[in-house]
C-alpha cells in the first residue's frame, strides 16, 4: 500500500471501523482505491468462476468485505456527521459505487455460474441460508436484465432509463407545482387557534417568498412576526397539515384542500400523461421479464406470495374497519354540529374536527409525559425487557469503541446462558441538527459473517433524534421517542441476534421488505402493555412512576380513528395493486377511474368526482412502492399477530411469556433474510399470519 494509504481508516478491514479518524478528504482517495482493487478482483472471479459456493459466493463476499468497510462509514457519517466536505466526497465517488454494483449485477459470467450452481451437484449439500443467498442474488441479476440478448436486451435498457425519466418528472412535477400553491393569511383574528409552531412556519414562509419568485409577495412588504403575521401557508407538510388541522376559516381549508387533491393534474406541470407512461412501460418491463404483469414482478421479491393474498388481506381488514370509520365520521359531524357549522360536513372539514375531537377525548400533551421517560430508565426499561424475553444481557461498553461524537454510547449483547457475546450496537440518542439527518434508523454497521475461518460479530448502529439532556437534567423523552426507540431497537435486534453467517442474508440481510419491519414493530406494541410502560417510568422530580389515568390515555389515542386511517391505508394499497395488475393502461378506463371505484368500495367519504390524487402518489410512480404500498398494511398484521401469540398466553403468564419470546429469538431474529419469511413466521406461530390479532389491537374487532 502507497505511504499515503497507509493510515486511511477507510481502508481498515477488521475490527470495528475507527471512527474517531476519519476524515472527509480521506474519503476519495480510499473509495478510488477499492474500488480499483475490486476491479482487478471481479475481473479474476469472473476468469475462475466454478459453479461451487467456494468457486463463486466466497470470492464475491470477500470482495464486499473492503466495500463494507469504507462505503459503509461514509454513508453512515453522512446521515450523522454531515459537513459539505464529505458530501463532495460522496457525490464525487457515488456515481462509480453505482457503476461497480451493477457491473457485478449484470455479469453474465456471474450469472451463469450461479445458475449452474443451482442445478448443479452441490446445491443440496447447501443449507438454506446459503441457498436463499444464491437465490436472491439470481433474482437480482434477473430483475437487472442479465438474461436478456439482442434486441431484447436493448429494449429492456431503454424501458428502464425511460422509467427513470418519468419517474424523476413525476417528482419534479410535484415540487413544481407545489410552489405555486399559497394562502396569505393577513388578518390576525384568522389565526386564532393556530398552534405556535404553524404561525413560526408562516412568517418564515412569507418572510422567504418576499425574495423568491413564486409568490405574489411583494419584494418591498413590510416583515412578517409569528404573532401579528402575516402568514405564508403552503402544501408543504409541516404547513399543511396543521392549518388543516386549525384554521377554523372553512372556505380557506376548502381551497388549500382542492389545490392539494389536484396537484400537478393540469397545465405545464402535469402528471397525467406520466401515470399512463409509466404503468404501460411497467408492464412491459414485467412482460420482458416473463411476467403477467407488473405486481407479480413486484411480488417475486416480497413475502406476500401474490397478488391475490394481498387482495385477501385488504378485504379482511375493509370489512370490519367499515361500521367503525362510520361513526368516526357521525361523531366529527355532531361535533361540527354541535360547535355551530351548519353545512354538512366535507373532506376538509374531517382533520380540523378530529383534531378538535382529540383535544375533547384526550385532554394531555406530551410535555405532560416527558417528565416521567429520563433516557436511562427508559434504556433500563428497554434491555430488561430484552434481557426477560430473549434470554440476553446487554452491558454498557463506552470506551471500548471508537465513536464520531461523545454523545455517542456503546453496548455488547451476550447471550445470558452461555455468557458468549453475541454482537455490539452504538446508540446515537440526540438530535443534532447542525450535523444530523431528522428522523431515526437502525443500520447494519457490521454483517455477521464467516472472516478467514472465523465468525465475525455483527455491530449496528441505532441513531435517534431525541430531547438532548440540558445540564444536569438527562434526555426527558416523549412518548413517540419511546416507541421509536423501541422500533429501532426491534430492527437492531434482529441484525445482532442472527445465528446465520452468510453476511447476504444475515441479520434484516436479504429479509423480503414487506417483512422487515415485523421485529421492529413487534416492539412498540409493548409500549402499551402497562407493566413494561409504567415499569420504566419514574418522574424526574417526585419519582413517582406514570399514573393510571395518563396511561389509560394513552392506550385510548393509539386508536382514535383506528377504523377511518385503516380503510384510507387500504385504498392507496388497493389502488396500488390494482393499477399494477388488472388495469389495462391502453384501455378506455383510466387510472382515475380505478382510484375512484376503489375509494367507493372502501372509503365512508368517497373522493371527489374531480379527485386527481394520484398525480401527487409519489410512493409508487417516483419512489420505491410500486405495487407495494401495501407493505406497510402487511407488516402490521405479521407484527400484531406475533405479538397477539404473547397475548393469547396471557401477558402475567411469566415462564410462558418467556418461553415465547425465546421463540421468538430462535426463528425470527435469529433466522432473518436466511429463510423464506413465510416460512419463518410459521415456526413462530405455527400458522399463516392472520389479520385478526391486527384488528383486536386497533379495537376494530
Ligand atoms: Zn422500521
Amino acid at each position: 500500500m502507497e505511504e499515503s494509504l497507509k493510515d486511511n481508516p477507510f481502508l481498515v478491514t477488521e475490527g470495528l471501523p475507527p471512527y474517531d479518524r476519519m476524515q472527509a478528504d480521506q474519503v476519495i482517495p480510499a473509495m478510488e482505491r477499492v474500488i480499483a482493487e475490486s476491479e482487478k478482483r471481479i475481473e479474476a472471479i469472473e476468469q475462475s468462476l466454478e459453479p461451487t459456493w467456494d468457486g463463486v459466493m466466497r470470492p464475491l463476499e470477500a470482495m464486499d468485505l473492503p466495500f463494507s468497510y469504507a462505503w459503509g462509514p461514509v454513508g453512515h457519517l453522512l446521515g450523522v456527521k454531515n459537513s459539505d466536505d464529505l458530501r463532495k466526497a460522496h457525490e464525487t465517488i457515488q456515481p462509480k459505487m453505482v457503476e461497480q454494483s451493477l457491473r457485478i449485477d449484470q455479469s453474465r459470467p456471474i450469472y451463469d455460474c450461479l445458475k449452474a450452481l443451482q442445478s448443479g451437484a452441490e446445491w443440496e449439500q447447501l443449507d438454506e441460508a446459503q441457498q436463499r443467498a444464491i437465490e436472491g442474488k439470481v433474482l437480482q441479476a434477473e430483475h437487472a436484465g442479465v438474461g436478456l440478448e439482442g434486441e431484447l436486451k436493448e429494449r429492456f435498457l431503454d424501458i428502464s432509463r425511460e422509467l427513470s425519466k418519468t419517474s424523476t418528472d413525476f417528482s419534479n412535477n410535484i415540487l413544481d407545482a407545489r410552489k405555486q400553491v399559497e394562502l396569505i393569511i393577513e388578518n390576525v383574528d384568522e389565526s386564532e387557534g393556530w398552534p405556535t409552531t404553524l404561525k413560526q412556519i408562516g412568517a418564515q414562509s412569507y418572510n422567504e417568498a418576499r425574495s423568491g419568485d413564486d409568490s405574489k409577495v411583494s419584494a418591498d412588504a413590510a416583515e412578517a412576526t409569528p404573532d401579528g403575521g402575516p402568514w405564508r401557508i403552503t402544501l408543504d407538510y409541516p404547513s399543511f397539515s396543521p392549518f388543516m388541522q386549525h384554521h377554523r376559516g372553512r372556505s380557506d381549508r376548502e381551497l388549500l384542500y382542492r389545490a392539494q387533491m389536484t396537484l400537478a393534474s393540469s397545465g405545464e406541470h402535469n402528471n397525467q400523461g406520466l401515470i399512463a407512461q409509466t404503468l404501460k412501460l411497467r408492464k412491459e418491463k414485467a412482460a420482458l421479464l416473463g411476467y403477467d404483469t407488473f405486481a407479480d414482478l413486484s411480488l417475486a421479491s416480497k413475502m406476500a406470495p401474490g397478488v391475490s393474498a394481498v387482495t385477501d388481506m385488504v378485504e379482511s381488514l375493509s370489512m370490519p374497519s367499515h361500521p367503525h370509520a362510520k361513526a368516526d365520521l357521525a361523531a366529527l359531524a355532531e361535533l361540527a354540529k354541535a360547535s355551530g357549522q351548519d353545512e354538512p360536513l366535507l373532506h376538509w372539514d374531517a382533520a380540523f374536527w378530529s383534531e378538535r375531537l382529540r383535544e375533547k377525548l384526550f385532554d394531555y400533551t406530551d410535555e405532560q409525559l416527558r417528565p416521567y421517560f429520563p433516557l436511562p430508565r427508559v434504556l433500563d426499561g428497554l434491555f430488561g425487557l430484552a434481557e426477560r424475553l430473549f434470554d440476553v444481557k446487554i452491558t454498557r461498553a463506552d470506551g471500548e469503541a471508537p465513536i464520531w461524537h461523545d454523545e455517542v454510547q456503546y453496548f455488547k449483547v451476550s447471550d445470558a446462558t452461555s455468557g458468549q457475546q453475541m454482537a455490539s450496537f452504538y446508540l446515537d440518542p440526540y438530535s443534532r441538527p447542525s450535523e444530523k439527518r431528522g428522523g431515526a434508523w437502525m443500520a447494519g454497521c457490521l454483517d455477521r459473517r464467516v472472516v478467514e475461518g472465523e465468525v465475525r460479530l455483527p455491530v449496528v448502529h441505532l441513531v435517534c433524534n431525541g430531547t438532548p439532556p440540558v445540564g444536569e437534567t438527562p434526555s426527558l423523552m416523549g412518548f413517540r421517542e419511546v416507541e421509536t426507540l423501541f422500533h429501532e431497537f426491534g430492527h437492531g435486534l434482529q441484525g445482532m441476534l442472527t445465528t446465520v453467517n452468510y453476511a447476504e442474508v444475515s441479520g434484516i440481510g436479504g429479509v423480503e421488505w414487506d417483512a422487515v419491519e415485523l421485529a421492529s414493530q413487534f416492539m412498540e406494541n409493548w409500549c402499551y402493555h402497562k407493566e413494561t410502560l409504567l415499569g420504566m417510568t419514574e418522574h424526574i422530580e417526585t419519582g413517582k412512576a406514570l399514573p393510571d389515568d395518563l396511561y389509560e390515555k394513552i392506550v385510548a389515542s393509539r386508536n382514535f380513528r383506528a377504523g377511518s386511517l385503516m380503510l384510507r391505508q387500504l385504498e392507496f394499497g388497493k389502488t396500488d395493486m390494482l393499477l399494477h395488475s388488472t388495469f389495462d393502461p391502453e384501455g378506455s378506463a383510466t387510472a382515475f377511474d380505478v382510484h375512484r371505484e376503489v375509494s367507493a368500495e372502501t372509503s365512508v367519504m368517497p373522493s371527489l368526482e374531480e379527485d386527481r390524487f394520484l398525480c401527487a402518489f409519489s410512493h409508487i410512480f417516483s419512489g420505491g412502492y410500486a405495487a407495494g404500498y401495501y407493505s406497510y398494511k402487511w407488516a402490521e398484521v405479521l407484527s400484531a399477530d406475533a405479538f397477539g401469540a404473547f397475548e393469547e398466553a396471557g401477558l402475567t403468564n411469566e415462564a410462558k411469556v418467556r418461553e415465547l419470546g425465546r421463540r421468538f429469538r430462535n426463528t425470527i431474529l435469529s433466522l432473518g433474510g436466511g429463510r423464506h419469511p413465510m416460512d419463518v413466521f410459521k415456526d413462530f406461530r405455527g400458522r399463516e399470519p392472520d389479520t385478526g390479532a391486527l384488528l383486536r389491537q386497533t379495537g376494530l374487532v
